[in-house]
């Protein structure tokens, strides 16, 4: 978890406010998702994964979306983060006053504070894979503990999916794996000539094969790379329209 700021002048952040303000729900405009996602840099606000492990990513409301004491909160953009569906799953319909947020949290008379960076910082941080607590100013709660426990963002069972370092590593294995044979065909279409068709379509069909639904990568590889292979077809496709016509 990193210190996120919403700047009142940042021109995502107003162009994100008017779109909700003139929105009846939050999720009415995907632009709003889409800023939400830029500001978070991509990575779920709580555990910090960048690539998901079959799920999409959420809009976690941190007041409850929906419920009638909150309901002022439910287009506030200081309420929305960016979310993986493991820590949104966690995180529960509940308003969890004693864990630390990306921007901000409750004090002792549940009043909302601005959470500072350096404050964040010094009570959750990482090592590796791993994420510490440091109640650094002790009180009655140990948010950054708290945080941790609710999350459970040290999970080290080997047998579970969520197990922290593995989830790390096999993220980041199959995402550059895809990156660079897309990358690779982007630079072959480059020079397309009917000579390297062959390797153009076994790295297509290779790429294809982490879209088939059932692969255990699906989900992850189309939210992240959808859009660029869809321009690879297109590209491709009228590449060879072009030849054949030519
Ligand atoms: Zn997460």
């Amino acid at each position: 978890m990193r210190y996120i700021a919403k700047d009142a002048k940042d021109p995502l952040v107003i162009e994100a406010k008017l779109l909700l303000a003139t929105s009846a729900t939050y999720d009415e405009n995907p632009r709003v998702r889409e800023i939400i996602r830029l500001i978070y840099g991509g990575c779920c606000a709580f555990c910090g994964s960048t690539v998901e492990e079959g799920s999409y990513y959420q809009i976690e409301h941190f007041y409850p979306k929906g419920k009638a004491a909150y309901k002022s909160r439910d287009k506030d953009l200081e309420n929305l983060h960016y979310c993986c569906t493991r820590c949104n799953f966690r995180k529960g319909r509940v308003l969890r006053d004693k864990i630390m947020s990306p921007n901000y949290f409750f004090d002792k008379s549940g009043n909302w504070q601005d959470t500072l960076p350096e404050k964040l910082e010094r009570e959750i941080y990482y090592v590796g894979h791993m994420v510490y607590a440091h109640n650094y100013n002790p009180g009655p709660i140990d948010r950054g503990a708290e945080t941790i426990t609710l999350f459970n963002l040290n999970n080290t069972d080997p047998s579970g999916k969520s197990h922290r370092g593995y989830l790390v590593e096999r993220r980041l294995r199959h995402y550059n794996l895809i990156y660079r044979q897309v990358q690779a065909v982007y630079n072959l279409l480059e020079w397309y000539h009917p000579s390297i068709d062959l390797a153009v379509n076994l790295l297509l069909e290779n790429i294809m094969e982490y879209f088939r639904e059932e692969h255990p990568w699906s989900v992850m590889v189309i939210h992240n790379f959808g859009d660029d292979v869809l321009k690879l077809l297109m590209i491709y496709d009228a590449l060879k329209v072009k030849l054949a016509t030519s």
